[in-house]
């Protein structure tokens, strides 16, 4: 079940361990560096390096992933492990220890899992097209997460300023408040002009190997139009860690790290007020933006800050503050049954076979189908009786992909028909942007917040057991975050 535990023993200071060895590394700010990133030393090693291979291109593209299914420790590689277990414990709630689960790990009778750090759980995909975009195809790349917000307002005409860097430091290269990631310069290519519109897809959960594969074989025409017309990175985004949903949605949408913009994973333990924070709940996810640190800026707010008057959308998605027009807004103000209603039945473009056979298929692509159904009213001028103007910025996120992928793993019918239906729901929107006359104005991205690996049946159960057995008092929030001591834990190590 565990691959590897990661803990900070003191500031600055991390040791990661393995069954077969361990490793101990410091960082230290990287004063030869423009951009003020931070540089990684090994201290100690004893075994065998569990992050000896961090090399973000391994296990692509989808034929070397599929011959390499749940790959040991020893063939597993996990990419850029030195600043991503690092950013982590910066947050003031991180956890005293961080279990990392292996590639095989199934906690749940989901065939597919992310959460941990190697490669494939960690790689989304990224996708651009469009004006500032080069047609450059499927390359051989890989940037991460939290470089698409600095890239999309580089994009947009943003110019590099005073803000804070990726050492928490003042840095004149940022274009955000607070920023740890780079443009991804070559994505861009000025020559191609300026957009008018971005307009952004989520697709949850979305491997990035599998995408690419169903963008060539013509699962996902619309997707494959997108590369055909752009640039997209073979090997990918890499997510933060934890590689969960509201942590990289918020990286996304802020450009930094979960221990550095506050939304540090889907729950959590505050020692400091002895509280359990849940944020990604169907109860609290509308909610979740409060736990942003002060001095985080959202690519919303970017955006107005770039362009006075510009109306930025943000669709099904928790990552909301600044934008305009918000479903999440709609839902803390009591009105989301609006969105789902008069749905047609059935459901256009979602798979009939799923949609009868998976509960989570079939409210998956319900609510993808309201975020379609938002995001092309709103782009037709007139959304639940409100005018709007062509929207500067949209973010769309579709969330079926994640559901499907869970269910049947990466590699899975159920998978296909997600992907297919998703694309769809793409096509339509392209066409919405097309109707108004706008469409070679608009820049698209297409992302994921996380991977998604297939796991093994052999590998069920919980470490909980385990730390039970051998009476280590804990708390364990999220699955991995575990938080040492009594039931309260306010007395525990520190
Ligand atoms: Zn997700």
């Amino acid at each position: 079940m565990v691959e590897m535990v990661a803990f900070s023993p003191s500031p600055g200071t991390y040791e990661v361990r393995a069954v077969d060895g361990a490793v101990s590394f410091a960082r230290i700010p990287d004063p030869t560096d423009i951009s003020g990133d931070m540089r990684y030393v090994v201290t100690a090693v004893t075994g065998r390096n569990p992050l000896e291979l961090q090399d973000p291109t391994w296990l692509s593209p989808l034929s070397v992933e599929l011959a390499n299914r749940q790959p040991r420790r020893q063939g597993n590689s996990y990419p850029l492990a030195f600043e991503r277990i690092a950013q982590l414990f910066d947050h003031p709630c991180a956890p005293d220890l961080c279990v990392l689960h292996t590639a095989a790990h199934r906690p749940t009778s989901h065939r597919g899992e992310h959460g941990s750090l190697d490669v494939v759980q960690s790689r989304a995909p990224l996708v651009a097209a469009g004006p500032g975009i080069a047609r450059r195809g499927l390359v051989d790349g890989w940037c991460r997460v939290v470089d698409v917000a600095p890239t999309i307002l580089s994009l947009l005409g943003a110019q590099p300023g005073v803000g804070t860097g990726p050492t928490g430091q003042s840095n004149g290269e940022v274009r955000l408040a607070r920023q740890d990631g780079r443009v991804i310069f070559p994505l861009l290519d000025p020559a191609t002009g300026v957009p008018d519109h971005v307009v952004v897809v989520l697709m949850d959960g979305a491997n990035a190997n599998v995408l690419y594969h169903a963008a060539v074989d013509g699962t996902m025409p619309n997707v494959g139009w997108l590369v055909d017309h752009g640039t997209a990175l073979a090997h990918g985004a890499i997510a933060s860690l934890p590689t969960v949903t509201l942590a990289n949605h918020t990286s996304l949408h802020t450009g930094c790290h979960p221990g550095h913009h506050g939304v540090l994973h889907n729950a959590w333990f505050d020692r400091a007020t002895d509280r359990q924070v849940v944020t990604e709940s169907p109860a609290t996810w509308q909610e979740s933006m409060q736990w942003l640190f002060s001095g985080i800026e959202t690519i919303h707010e970017s955006v107005h800050r770039l362009r006075p008057g510009a109306l930025t959308v943000s669709i099904n998605e928790p990552a909301d503050r600044g934008s305009d027009y918000s479903t999440m807004e709609l839902m803390r103000r009591g009105q989301v049954r609006r969105l789902m209603e008069g749905m047609p039945d059935p459901l256009p473009l979602a798979d009939e076979r799923w949609m009868a056979e998976s509960e989570e298929f079939r409210w998956g692509s319900l609510v993808d189908a309201s975020a379609l159904r938002q995001a092309t009213s709103i782009w037709g001028g007139d959304h639940l009786g409100v005018k709007y103007p062509l929207p500067t910025f949209t973010w769309v996120s579709f969330s079926v992909t994640d559901a499907a992928f869970h269910h049947g793993g990466p590699h899975s019918e159920i998978a296909q028909a997600a992907l297919k239906d998703t694309d769809a729901r793409l096509g339509q929107l392209i066409a919405a942007v097309d109707r108004r006359g706008v469409l070679d104005r608009t820049t698209f991205f297409l992302v994921a917040d996380h991977g998604m690996e297939e796991t093994a049946e052999h590998c069920p159960g919980d470490w909980g057991v385990a730390l039970a057995a051998a009476g280590v008092a804990h708390r364990d929030e999220a699955s991995g975050f575990i938080y040492l001591g009594g039931p309260g834990t306010a007395s525990g190590p520190a």
